[in-house]
């Protein structure tokens, strides 16, 4: 007989460190302000300081988390700074970080119903108050012929989205017999990477992604969408899948969704609509607009990991038809045979994502709406879409900078008049200096600074002091 190993943590030892790790977070947050926001680490800084082999005896986790605060909190770029202003905020919430810790407390695999039933009913029921929340339509309810899931990125609900529409085009006989080369898809010039991505994934051969082009306002040019239609219906292709953007990254475009869907409709394609960062805001039904001829849509998805205050990973992604997604997703090996599946009486989620394995994110959204509550959810979008109108104020009144984008929701796209040189320049200066964060993209070739307002810890003096660094450190370069 071999001795029994006993070198887990005990529930003793575990909370001892649990509470220690509390306290390590609570601090984190207190003097989350005192950080370089941007880590000022240099490629190979963080591996060349750790190990080179793993430890043969287990170590004291007082000397993991010393560790910690040596080796890797200087690689850590401060997400979760209110003076981080870059790419979409990734919000870690108080009741999201519990909702997450509890969620692997509990270690749960939610593939299937019989595997926790809690993990797939709340899932289904967050899904379903989701859209009372933001005011979609009823079709993406459970309770119809739809219904949602919580994936871990709008990019696989984008992907399963594709799939779906290549199924449905082709009477699924892509899954049996492979693809003919004809299925066509569509989307902007502003869409994001990951709709090309999953064109890649799903077999369709990139020549036969149209990339259409974008109006003034950069949104997608519906009477180019149709010609492009017409023209490969008439080459003999099979036009099946069109992708519109609710909030493009770069700036926040809104595609023409109410023209988009009635030649989707006309010329039977699937309509996803992607609004990875802006979903959030019809929290407010004064911003509902942004999704106007969403009841045209096939299937929609928003990442609450972004706006809504929920850590990363949670992405809700709903469909009109939940059977085309499980009829294209579904498969069932003997060891996976429970009675409950077989009954058809309950939501087996595996179905209706990539991978077989699910965490249960469920928790932390339902944390989150409940502490926040509805109304407290609201208060902060519109807080920071204010916020985001001052700043933009601010902009437009210095003659230094122009918008290259209308400002929306709460981004902010813009540049210094003498051009991309003296742009760079500003945001490099910035994000060096350390006290604050903003990255960049490029708007018809230009260089353009993006200026993002929401982290759920940012108040107005943040972006006071912001506002003013730009200034100041504009002034400086021009002297
Ligand atoms: C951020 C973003 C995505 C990708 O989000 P993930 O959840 O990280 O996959 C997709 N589309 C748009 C418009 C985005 O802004």
């Amino acid at each position: 007989m071999s001795d029994t190993p006993n070198f887990h943590m005990t529930p003793k030892e575990f909370r001892r460190h649990g509470y220690a790790m509390i306290d390590w977070i609570a601090d984190y947050y207190e003097r989350i302000e005192s950080y370089p926001v941007l880590s000022q680490a240099t490629p190979g800084d963080i591996r060349a300081s750790l190990p080179e082999n793993p430890p043969e005896e287990g170590e004291p986790f007082e000397a993991i988390m010393a560790d910690v605060d040596r080796l890797i909190m200087p690689g850590i770029t401060h997400w979760q700074s209110p003076d981080f202003f870059g790419f979409f905020p990734a919000n870690a919430s108080g009741p999201s970080v519990l909702g997450d810790l509890l969620s692997s407390g509990l270690g749960v695999q939610g593939m299937l119903w019989a595997t926790s039933p809690a993990c797939t009913e709340l899932e289904t029921h967050m899904c379903d108050w989701i859209v009372d929340l933001l005011g979609l339509p009823t079709h993406f309810k459970s309770t119809s012929d739809g219904g949602g899931v919580i994936q871990d990125s709008a990019s696989n609900a984008t992907l399963c989205a594709v799939l779906s529409a290549r199924e449905q085009a082709t009477n699924y006989g892509v899954n049996r017999d492979g693809g003919n080369g004809k299925l066509v898809a569509y989307t902007s010039s502003q869409a994001h990477s990951s709709i090309e991505k999953a064109i890649k994934i799903a077999g369709f051969g990139t020549r036969q992604l149209r990339v259409i082009p974008v109006d003034d306002h950069f949104a997608m040019r519906p009477d180019v969408l149709e010609k492009q239609i017409r023209e490969d219906l008439a080459a003999g292709l099979t036009p099946c899948f069109v992708c519109a953007t609710v909030g493009t990254t770069s700036s926040l475009a809104i595609d023409p969704v109410p023209e988009i869907g009635r030649l989707c409709r006309q010329y039977q394609l699937w309509l996803h609509i992607d609004a990875a960062h802006a979903g959030t805001a019809a929290l407010c039904p004064e911003l509902r607009g942004i999704h106007d001829g969403i009841d045209l849509a096939d299937s929609y998805c928003f990442d609450p990991h972004k706006w809504m205050f929920t850590n990363f990973d949670c992405d809700c992604f709903f469909v009109r038809d939940r059977s085309i997604l499980i009829n294209t997703l579904s498969i069932l090996p003997e060891y996976l045979k429970n009675e409950a599946t077989t009954s058809g009486a309950v939501i087996d989620y595996r179905d209706w994502q990539v991978p077989l394995g699910r965490r249960f994110r469920a928790l932390k959204l339902w944390f989150v709406i409940r502490h926040f509550g509805t109304e407290g959810l609201r208060k902060y979008v519109r807080y920071h879409v204010a916020l985001t109108r001052k700043f933009s104020d601010w902009v437009g009144s210095d003659g230094r900078f122009e918008f290259v984008a209308p400002p929306m929701l709460n981004l902010v796209c813009f540049r210094h008049i003498d051009g991309d040189k003296r742009t760079q320049e500003i945001m490099d200066r910035l994000n060096a200096d350390g006290h604050m964060y903003l990255t960049h993209t490029k708007l018809n070739g230009r260089f353009t600074l993006r200026f993002c307002i929401g982290q759920v810890r940012t108040e107005e003096k943040h972006v006071v002091q912001a506002w003013e660094r730009i200034q100041e450190t504009t002034s400086k370069l021009e002297n």
